[in-house]
């Protein structure tokens, strides 16, 4: 049991190799290929690559593509979040294919470079639009997600492309169209895809209203998607802070040796509990602010975390967040007394 154990956290750690430089000599072995013919090394053996042209085997048949840690803008086209992938032997799994028909091509070229096996499934982990519009790219594969997932898709993703081809402008959105779920997965279901086994856990309010956490057992990984972010402040504009501080303990529980965060590079399992912290850390804040000053106004300028200031997308987020926070435990006070 030690020894396996053992072989499952050495296989998780995403191992840079040389980039491979052609499609047809890289096996599944592989630890990171690159999309471009032009060959790049990297020696290092930790997790803070945040190049978008990277595919680092987590396991095996298991791999991560990095999206930019950073907000949407124009060098990153939208290409913002981690996709998995998983081979089952009988085609390949997408665990969130990105923003466009563009980047889903890059990703497409990525899952080329590592395995013969065409891409049979999508997995959209939630329904915001740097996740889903990408299953534009894969017009054959079955497209899975949380009823909540779906229904949202259905109601704004037309308005969701539209704000993208405004923000990034139409050729980067070129040819991107919307394709959505075909098959509702729920909580606690565990699904036989090609000869892989996959368990989902549907959560109702936490980064969204119908997250979606995928669970691989035979290879311990966690695709978090929208519930972990690694180094990086979330964006609460649709989050249920409590709702998503217990979606993480239910996550941390499963103590799955490998996580891949929606956002950031990490995948270890510690991810989530760092995640949380920033979570708790504002929660508590507001309700101490809110027991001293019940002031909501001008909270922001007094409940900064400085402890979180290096994250990615502090200055952008945080003082939204302590806003939204602010709102949702003033509502719970009101309700507990
Ligand atoms: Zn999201």
């Amino acid at each position: 049991m030690k020894a396996r154990l053992l072989a499952i956290l050495l296989l998780c750690l995403p191992v840079l190799a040389q980039a491979a430089t052609g499609a047809a000599q890289a096996g599944p072995t592989d630890a990171a290929a690159s999309s471009t013919s032009t060959s790049t090394t990297s020696t290092s053996t930790t997790s803070t690559s945040t190049s978008t042209s990277t595919i680092v085997r987590l396991a095996a048949g298991v791999w991560r593509i990095a999206g930019d840690n950073a907000a949407i803008n124009a060098g990153n086209q939208g290409a913002i979040v981690n996709t998995g992938v998983i081979a089952t032997g009988e085609g390949v799994i997408v665990i969130d294919p990105g923003p466009s028909q563009r980047r889903a091509a890059a990703i497409g070229a990525l899952i080329g470079s590592v395995t013969a096996e065409p891409v049979r499934w999508i997995i959209d982990t939630h329904p915001h639009p740097e996740n889903v519009l990408g299953n534009s790219g894969f017009p054959e594969a079955e497209v899975i997600a949380s009823a909540a997932t779906a229904e949202q898709m259905q109601g704004r993703c037309s308005l969701c492309l539209q704000r993208l081809v405004d923000q990034l402008g139409a050729p980067a959105m070129r040819e991107t169209v919307i394709r959505l779920p075909t098959r509702i997965v729920t909580d606690g279901q565990t699904l036989l895809l090609g000869q892989r086994r996959l368990r989902f856990l549907v959560f109702a309010q936490a980064h969204s209203r119908g997250d979606l956490a995928v669970i691989l057992p035979d290879a311990g990984v966690l695709f978090a998607g929208g519930l972990v972010n690694d180094r990086r402040v979330p964006d609460l504009r649709e989050a249920a802070l409590t709702g998503w501080i217990e979606a993480l303990n239910t996550l941390e529980q499963l103590a799955m040796p490998s996580v891949v965060p929606g956002h950031g590079s990490a995948t270890d399992g510690a991810a989530i509990g760092r995640f949380g912290r920033y979570l708790t850390d504002l929660k508590a804040a507001c309700d101490r602010d809110i027991a001293q000053h019940g002031d909501a106004a001008s909270s922001g300028a007094r409940l900064t975390l400085p402890a979180y200031r290096g994250w990615a997308e502090y200055d952008a987020q945080h003082r939204f967040n302590v806003a939204r926070a602010y709102r949702e435990r003033e509502d719970a006070q009101l309700m507990e007394n």
